[in-house]
């Protein structure tokens, strides 16, 4: 059997890094390409050594040229500090990062696979949200680099694939936790872990009654690799998401359990646009991909605690 070559934008990061790891134990020959702006060579280490595997360090709002057979296009800071901390050039990440990855695979004719985001929902009026939702953005708000930038990035696949037959394939990832999240990215999961196993505060922003739903890593990207493998014509959008929603009060009581920690709840004003409630509708995954979330929250929160137990003692 020929191993297809397969490039991973990002794969130095949290997602990327896993996607990599999985790609390699199928049989894959695997190019990961990252900036280093939040991903980091710790994630990606103990792949250096497989000679099926090489890093390259590159900034995706220069060209690409890879000869590949398949794309994972995930480059873009995905936390709302490190997203926020340069505007100008998350937008140009995600608008420029798609033309580049959208060229290289008209090129190459590789098919390739979007990292998109619920936040293309904004703070959503329907809830749960399904695909035919066209969301409710803010577009002048401090998050808009982040959701207008993947926004444009859908319209660039399906207009590439429109125009030119790029065979794309675009997946709205809802919140996903695990292993090799950073300790300083500011998401919710991360901060409320660090926190009640060091004994601070556990910081929640607003009343704490907004709601996410939390998937875990592995489920995400079980259900990556499906959609990239899934029927020709089949483009998406389609949701990648555990349906369990909560509470960020109720996931905050449930770390504190977890971990057995004294941590005391305080409350922080809540962002701006910070959506209210978010929940996907996965029936067209289940349907086409035949997937669905099998972590149960507490199980990968508790593997995630563990990791983070680990790195940070
Ligand atoms: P991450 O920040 O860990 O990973 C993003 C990676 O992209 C990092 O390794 C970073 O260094 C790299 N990168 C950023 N700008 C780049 C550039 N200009 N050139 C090359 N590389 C660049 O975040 P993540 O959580 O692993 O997210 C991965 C992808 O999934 C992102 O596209 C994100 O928008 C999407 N996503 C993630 C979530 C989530 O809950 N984690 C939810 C929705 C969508
Ligand atoms: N949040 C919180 N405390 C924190 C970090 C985040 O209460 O220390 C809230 C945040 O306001 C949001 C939710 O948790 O309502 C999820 O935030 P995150 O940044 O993880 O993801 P996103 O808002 O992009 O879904």
């Amino acid at each position: 059997m020929k191993r297809k070559r397969v490039l991973v934008t990002g794969g130095a990061g949290f997602i990327g890094s896993h996607l990599c790891e999985r790609l390699l134990e199928k049989g894959n020959d695997v190019v990961c390409m990252d900036n280093l702006f939040t991903g980091q060579k710790d994630n990606i280490r103990h792949l250096m050594d497989n000679p099926y595997f090489e890093f390259i360090r590159h900034d995706i709002l220069e060209d690409v040229y890879v000869e590949c057979d398949e794309i994972y296009n995930l480059a873009c800071p995905a936390s709302p500090i490190h997203y926020q901390y340069d505007p100008i050039k998350t937008g140009k990440t995600s608008v420029i990062g798609a033309l580049h990855t959208l060229g290289l695979a008209k090129r190459c004719h590789a098919r390739i696979l979007q990292a998109s985001t619920s936040e293309v929902y904004g703070n959503p009026q329907v809830h749960p949200q399904p695909e035919s939702y066209c969301g409710s953005v803010n577009p002048i708000g401090v998050r808009s680099c982040y959701d207008e930038g993947k926004r444009m990035a859908e319209t660039l696949f399906f207009d590439y694939h429109r125009q030119h037959g790029v065979d794309i394939k675009v997946i709205r990832i809802f919140n996903t936790y695990g292993p090799r999240m950073r300790s300083d990215d500011g998401r919710v999961v991360s901060n409320f872990i660090v926190q009640a196993l060091k004994g601070d505060d556990i910081t929640i922003y607003g009343d704490g009654k907004q709601t996410r739903s939390f998937c875990y890593v592995d489920d995400l990207i079980d259900g990556m690799i499906r959609m990239m493998e899934s029927r020709e014509g089949f483009t998406g959008p389609v949701n990648l998401g555990n349906p369990v929603e909560c509470t960020m009060l109720s996931l905050a009581e449930t770390v504190i359990r977890l971990t057995g920690s004294m941590s005391k709840i305080v409350h922080f004003p809540l962002p701006q646009d910070d959506p209210v409630q978010r929940k996907p509708v996965i029936d067209l995954a289940q349907k086409e991909l035949d997937w669905e979330p099998v972590t149960a929250l507490n199980d990968g929160l508790q593997k995630t605690i563990n990791y983070f137990r680990s790195a940070l003692f």
